[in-house]
């Protein structure tokens, strides 16, 4: 078995510990004679699974007793409707549009209410995070929306932006638990499980109770009211129940590797590898305003779109997979999650060395 370099950017690398432990498991699951995948979501074993994963990520970002925790399906794309069907109760939002992820948001909140843009970095492709310290924040708006980490630009709000009191709703898909978070300065935070935390297929959102009501815009489906999932505790319906079993095996994995701290300085450590070669690189430069660069998604380029392709096939057949830069901005991006370990990052820089020698 030979296991490469996964760079994607989602559905991305999880830790091998955990894949392995999983397929243990796969066929007799804690002695229930069955794989978690045929098992009921009403079961004692499920239940457990899906209780114990809440409280490893409640114990991982110490979120408080007033805040949900759900298990939701549908993408993050769906939480862009969600959002604002669930809080628009003045029908009036504000938008930091800092990449096509936010901007998405941006544009399905408009068939609900009044959405305004009120922040924006699209003047420079995405580069860089607007500042944020004063915004002109509208009066009546119900609440004030971010991407907090931009995967497809390599960007990340290094502070949160100043609502002035009102409710802060983040994506935080491409950097949840990537490192600790403050959950009482938001409202809603959510994220798709892709990236940092699991397979593809589960999202989960951590909601201020009071921001979970049965006063929802008029058409609000059962399904994508807050409240439905909120006091079904996650099983309303039938969840993706074996996704949510990889993500709390996952946060298993994160409390063994000493929490969100630990894992903070271990992303740190690995980005400024990365970080570091792209600065003193003659042939890779960084597309992204050095305050802003996230530790998660790193993109680059060679300003050369020939030597971008021939780099990323070399790549490839040694072993660094999926370097391509999203459809929309081209390059080279690493994704540099959570499992990612931090050989990965050096042997892709010793990797992107020698390119550099060979096609002086
Ligand atoms: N938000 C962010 C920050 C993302 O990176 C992505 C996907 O890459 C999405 C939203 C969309 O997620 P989904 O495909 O789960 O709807």
């Amino acid at each position: 078995m030979s296991r490469v370099y996964n760079f994607s950017a989602g559905p991305a690398v999880l830790p091998e510990e955990v894949l392995r432990e999983a397929a243990e498991e796969m066929l007799d699951y804690k002695g229930t004679g069955m794989s978690v995948m045929e098992m009921s979501h009403r079961s004692k074993a499920f239940e457990d699974i899906i209780h114990t994963a809440e409280a490893d990520l409640r114990e991982l970002l110490h979120i408080p007793d007033n805040y949900k925790v759900l298990f939701l399906q549908g993408g993050a794309h769906q939480q862009f409707a969600m959002i604002p069907m669930n809080l628009m109760k003045n029908k009036v939002a504000d938008y930091i549009v800092t990449g096509q992820w936010a901007k998405k948001a941006w544009q399905e909140a408009q068939k609900y209410g009044t959405a305004n843009k009120i922040a924006s970095s699209e003047d420079k492709t995405f580069s860089y995070i607007p500042d944020c310290s004063d915004l002109p924040i509208s009066p009546d708006a119900d609440y004030v929306y971010i991407c907090e980490n931009n995967t497809i630009y390599g960007t990340k709000f290094k502070t949160l932006p100043d609502t002035k009191g009102k409710t802060l709703v983040a994506d935080v898909s491409s950097c949840f638990l990537s490192e600790p978070m403050d959950v009482e300065k938001y409202g809603i935070i959510y994220g798709g499980a892709q990236k940092n935390i699991g397979p593809a297929g589960v999202v989960i959102a951590i909601i201020r109770e009071d921001l979970i009501t049965e006063d929802v815009l008029p058409g609000t489906p059962t399904m994508l009211t807050y409240k439905t999932h909120a006091d079904a505790e996650s099983l309303y319906n039938t969840p993706n129940c074996y996704g949510i079993y990889m993500c709390g095996k996952v946060f298993q994995w994160l409390k063994k590797q000493g929490g969100l701290k630990a894992m903070k300085e271990h992303n740190e450590k690995k980005a400024k590898i990365l970080y570091d070669f792209l600065d003193e690189s003659v042939m890779f430069k960084g597309t992204v305003e050095p305050a802003s660069r996230s530790l998660m998604n790193v993109p680059f380029v060679t300003g050369d779109k020939d030597l971008d392709a021939k780099f990323i096939k070399e790549a490839q057949a040694a072993g660094f997979v999926n370097l391509k830069g999203h459809r929309s901005v081209g390059g080279m991006r690493a994704s540099i999650y959570n499992a990612m370990p931090i050989e990965g990052v050096e042997a892709l820089v010793a990797f992107m060395k020698k390119f550099e020698k060979e096609n002086a």
